[in-house]
C-alpha cells in the first residue's frame, strides 16, 4: 500500500528552497544615513576623503533639515580653512583643461602640496550634464591620494553653483588640501563668479585661433593673471610662440590689475610637460608678490564682504520664490502679462507689494 503510494504519479517531490525576492543583504546597502555635524567635522579633520565628499553633498543639498547640518559643518570648518592657495582656471571647450589639470596637478603634488580640483559648471544647468569636473578625464590624479576632484554641482543657478562651491573650497581646506583648482568655461558668467573665489586668475587659450573665435571677451582677459597658451608641443611651437607674443602685446593695452601684478604670458605643454615647471614659478612668484604688498590679503576681504552679500541675495531670493502664495501669485500675473492685461511692471510692483505685506506681518 505504502509502496503504491511513493510510485503514484501525483507525489510531488520536496524542491530545493527557493532565494528570497529582495536580496537580503540589501539593507547593508542603504543610502549614507545623515549624521550629526560633528561627525562630518571629525572625520573632514580626520582627512577621510569619503566623510568629506559626504558632507560636500550635504553642503550641495537643497533639502532645510541638509541645511541646517550644513551651516553647522561650515561653520565649524571656517576656522581650520583659509590656508590654501586657490587658482581659478579658464578656458574654451577644447583648450585642454582637464589634461593641463591631470599632469599640473600631480606637478603641484611633488611639491608636498594637497590638490583639490573643483568645478563651476553652468551647462550642468542647462543640460543636466556636467562638461567639467568628471573623473574619467584626470584618471592618474583621481586615484592620487593627495587629490581631490569634485564635480560641479548640478540642479541650481549659477549663485547657487557658486555658494556650494565656496562652501566646498572651505571643507576641502579644513580636510589639509592646501591648493584649490576651480576650473570653469570661458564662455560666459561663470569666470566672473571663480574670479570672486580665487587667489589667482589662470586663462589657458589657443594658438591659432582669435579671440573672437576662443569666445574669450576682453573683460576675461582683464581678469587674468596668467595667460597659458595650451598644446604648445610639435609642429604647433612655433605658432604657440607667435601667440604668446600676441598677447603680451595686447596686454600692454589693458588695465594693471588691482594687486599691481604684471600679468605673464608663457606656453605649456600637458603631453610633453613643457613649461608646466615655469608656470609653478611663476604662481610662486605671484604669491610672494601679492602676500609682499597684502593684496593677497585685501582680496580675501573683498571677497568675503561679496560672499556675503551674495548669499544675502540669494536667501533673499530663495525665500521670495518658495512661497507659497506668490508661488500662486506669480502663475497668475504671468497669464495676465502674456496676454497683455496688465504692464510687466505693474504686475512687479503688484506682487512685490503682496510680499513686503506677507513679510511685515510676520
Ligand atoms: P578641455 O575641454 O578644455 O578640458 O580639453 P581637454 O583636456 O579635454 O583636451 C582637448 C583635446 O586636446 C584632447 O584631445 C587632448 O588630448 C588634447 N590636448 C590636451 N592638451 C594637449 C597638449 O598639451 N598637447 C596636445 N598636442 N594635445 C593636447
Amino acid at each position: 500500500m505504502n509502496n503504491k503510494k511513493q510510485n503514484s504519479a501525483l507525489k510531488v517531490n520536496e524542491g530545493i528552497q527557493q532565494p528570497p525576492n529582495i536580496n537580503p543583504y540589501l539593507k547593508f546597502k542603504k543610502k549614507n544615513k545623515i549624521q550629526s555635524p560633528e561627525f562630518y567635522v571629525n572625520g573632514i579633520l580626520e582627512k577621510d576623503l569619503s566623510i568629506l565628499s559626504q558632507a560636500i553633498t550635504i553642503v550641495e543639498s537643497n533639502l532645510n533639515e541638509h541645511r541646517l547640518i550644513a551651516r553647522s559643518i561650515i561653520q565649524k570648518c571656517l576656522p581650520l580653512s583659509g590656508n590654501s592657495f586657490r587658482l581659478g582656471i579658464t578656458g574654451v571647450p577644447g583648450v585642454g583643461k582637464s589634461t593641463f589639470i591631470e599632469y599640473f596637478g600631480q606637478l603641484i603634488i611633488q611639491n608636498n602640496r594637497k590638490v583639490a580640483v573643483l568645478a563651476v559648471d553652468p551647462s550642468s544647468e542647462r543640460s543636466k550634464g556636467s562638461i567639467l569636473g568628471d573623473k574619467t578625464r584626470m584618471e592618474s590624479l583621481s586615484v592620487n591620494p593627495n587629490a581631490f576632484i569634485r564635480p560641479s554641482p548640478s540642479g541650481c543657478t549659477l549663485g547657487g553653483v557658486a555658494r556650494r562651491t565656496r562652501e566646498t573650497i572651505i571643507l576641502c581646506e579644513a580636510a589639509g588640501f592646501d591648493f584649490i583648482l576651480v576650473e570653469t568655461v570661458g564662455v560666459g558668467q561663470s569666470e566672473t563668479v571663480v574670479f570672486n573665489m580665487v587667489d589667482m586668475f589662470l586663462l589657458l587659450m589657443l594658438a591659432g585661433a582669435g579671440d573672437e573665435l576662443q569666445g574669450i571677451k576682453r573683460g576675461i582677459m582683464e581678469m587674468a593673471d596668467i595667460i597659458a597658451i595650451t598644446k604648445a608641443d610639435g609642429d604647433n611651437v612655433l605658432r604657440c610662440n607667435l601667440a604668446a607674443n600676441e598677447y603680451r602685446n595686447a596686454l600692454k593695452y589693458l588695465p594693471l590689475p588691482e594687486s599691481g601684478w604684471k600679468p605673464q604670458v608663457c606656453t605649456c605643454s600637458s603631453t610633453t610637460g613643457h613649461g608646466l615647471n615655469e608656470l609653478y614659478e611663476i604662481i610662486q612668484n605671484y604669491i610672494k608678490y601679492t602676500k609682499t604688498n597684502k593684496t593677497f590679503e585685501n582680496r580675501r576681504k573683498k571677497q568675503a564682504k561679496h560672499w556675503m552679500y551674495e548669499s544675502m541675495f540669494d536667501m533673499l531670493k530663495e525665500n521670495f520664490l518658495t512661497n507659497t502664495n506668490i508661488k500662486q501669485l506669480l502663475k497668475n500675473y504671468e497669464e495676465k502679462v502674456i496676454l497683455n492685461k496688465i504692464n510687466p511692471i505693474e504686475a512687479a510692483e503688484i506682487i512685490l507689494n503682496r510680499y513686503y505685506e506677507n513679510f511685515i506681518k510676520k
